[in-house]
């Protein structure tokens, strides 16, 4: 499985060193997510996954909250 970002190539499968993929959250962080990465809420999120590249350590580690940075 690829991440969803555009442009990034990071794939689960070859389990890339500190490399962290997330699954797509539910609720008002799901349509952040869609909003950051420019698609549409018909845009199939449910197998997708983001790796950890797009976040601020921050926002992983501290809050447990995680915004999309690209
Ligand atoms: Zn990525």
């Amino acid at each position: 499985m690829a991440c969803a970002v555009n442009g990034c190539k990071n794939l689960k499968r070859f389990k890339p060193k500190g490399v962290t993929f997330y699954r797509f959250p539910t609720g008002s962080l799901l349509n952040e997510w869609l909003r950051v990465l420019d698609k549409g809420s018909k845009w199939q999120w449910t197998n997708k996954l983001i790796c950890s590249e797009h976040f601020s350590q921050n926002d992983i580690i501290k809050t447990g909250v995680k915004t999309i940075y690209l």
